[in-house]
């Protein structure tokens, strides 16, 4: 039995408490925090209501997390035996930092991006292994489901089926229907830059740059569909790339509507999309976060959100001198997600995995001291808690391969 603090108080957010007050056999206490409180007591709320049966205790806090002095102040205050940092990007190395002077193990689902640069490593907080080290913390690094759960698959792939991974392609389908002609399945201006951003894969240990939207394929998902599908960068091909030995491609898909694609061009040709601020009456703004603010809130979609998602990994490799081909992945849907715990299928999928690194972190079934991406921990224990709390995979020998 633990104490766990979660820091942001979004869709995902929502989601992981819903997920650790179900989990209440872990998880003895939860401490909301976020900069809007009234956003942690509306997640409380839903908490008492739908998980009556639930005996963690439940408190809301209202923190600035890029405040260290005063987030470490709330973590000693507070003693929780691990941070799950699900506020935006942004914070990564503020929440770090505040660990490290608190002596609080962290748990993350997105790496650190700058706020003024559209380019997201994974160098700032791989910076943080020796003081996590000599600290003796744990860093547990994405922890949602891509990256997340991708990357336990390919930890499992090759514990239990390959010896050599040489292709790995990870395809995320969703195939939800939200019924507006635009919005973001999570926030909007993490998603933007993301998308907008040049595409990206591994090969053969460098990066082959596409410029956005330039791989197309189409992919018929299994409980979905045939969808349209094009190839992004994404984080975890960078800590992939490194921790998988033999690898020689990694490539990254994700599923967009023609009516998604047509609204982002337009609004990207009208410069909406950028991140230079500029002088609006007097004032600077930058306007992709003003777009934000006039889109839909995420959090908003799950009753209107329909259809399933489908996110899994298709491997190509050897095993016993043979060559073998395999794919596991997760359909997920969103009715049946918001019914639980109040939310769409985009924040269900990352919240579920969030739950269970940071319940494995906090109960010492992963602790390694230092800072570590999830692909680094055995993922059996993960693969059993996806079954159990709401995430069941699926695999299949015979996979249709991507071109
Ligand atoms: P939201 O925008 O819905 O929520 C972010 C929350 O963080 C908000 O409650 C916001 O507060 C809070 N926040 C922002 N800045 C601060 C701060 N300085 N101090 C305290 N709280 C702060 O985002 P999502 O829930 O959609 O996403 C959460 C995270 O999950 C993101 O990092 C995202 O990149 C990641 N993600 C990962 C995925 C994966 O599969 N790995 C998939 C989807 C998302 P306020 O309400 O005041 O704005």
């Amino acid at each position: 039995m633990g104490k766990i603090m979660i820091i942001g108080a979004g869709g995902v957010a929502s989601v992981a408490a819903h997920k650790v007050c179900q989990n209440c056999a872990q998880f003895e206490e939860l401490v909301l925090a976020s900069r809007t409180l009234s956003k942690c007591d509306a997640i409380a709320a839903s908490i008492a209501e739908k998980m009556s049966g639930t005996t963690t205790k439940v408190r809301t806090v209202q923190v600035d997390a890029d405040d260290v002095p005063a987030l470490t102040a709330l973590l000693q205050r507070e003693n929780p035996d691990v941070v799950l940092n699900l506020a935006l990007p942004y914070q990564d190395l503020h929440i770090m930092d505040a660990c490290l002077a608190a002596g609080v193990h962290y748990v993350d689902t997105a790496n650190y991006e700058p706020l003024d640069t559209a380019k997201f490593e994974y160098k700032w907080q791989w910076a943080y292994r020796d003081r996590f080290a000599k600290a003796g913390l744990t860093a547990l690094l994405g922890s949602g489901f891509d990256p997340g759960v991708t990357g336990v698959f390919c930890a499992y792939a090759l514990k239990h089926h390959f010896d050599e991974i040489h292709y790995i392609d990870i395809l995320d389908c969703n195939g939800g229907d939200h019924g507006y002609p635009f919005a973001t399945n999570f926030n909007p201006e993490i998603n933007i830059r993301e998308v907008g951003a040049n595409g990206s894969y591994w090969e053969n240990g460098g990066w082959v740059e596409t410029a956005p939207m330039e791989i197309k394929r189409e992919y018929d998902f299994a409980e979905v569909g045939k969808k349209d599908m094009y190839l992004l960068h994404h984080e975890e091909l960078e800590s992939l790339g490194i921790h998988i030995p033999g690898i020689r491609r990694i490539r990254f898909f994700m599923t967009f509507g023609q009516s998604y694609l047509t609204h982002l061009k337009c609004l990207e040709n009208v410069g909406m999309t950028s991140i230079e601020p500029i002088l609006f009456e007097g004032r600077e703004i930058v306007p992709l976060q003003f777009l934000a603010a006039v889109l839909p809130d995420p959090s908003s979609l799950g009753p209107r959100t329909v259809g399933k998602t489908n996110i899994g990994c298709i491997f190509q490799g050897v095993k016993d001198g043979k060559e073998k081909t395999y794919y596991l992945y997760n359909v997920c849907d969103h009715q049946e997600a918001y019914r639980e715990v109040g939310s769409q299928a985009i924040s269900y999928t990352t919240g579920v995995p969030a739950m269970i690194g940071a319940m494995l972190v906090m109960n010492g079934t992963w602790r390694r001291d230092g800072v570590y991406n999830i692909e680094e921990f055995d993922p059996d224990p993960f693969m059993d808690a996806l079954n159990k709390w709401g995430l069941p995979w699926q695999e299949s020998f015979t996979p249709v391969l991507v071109d």
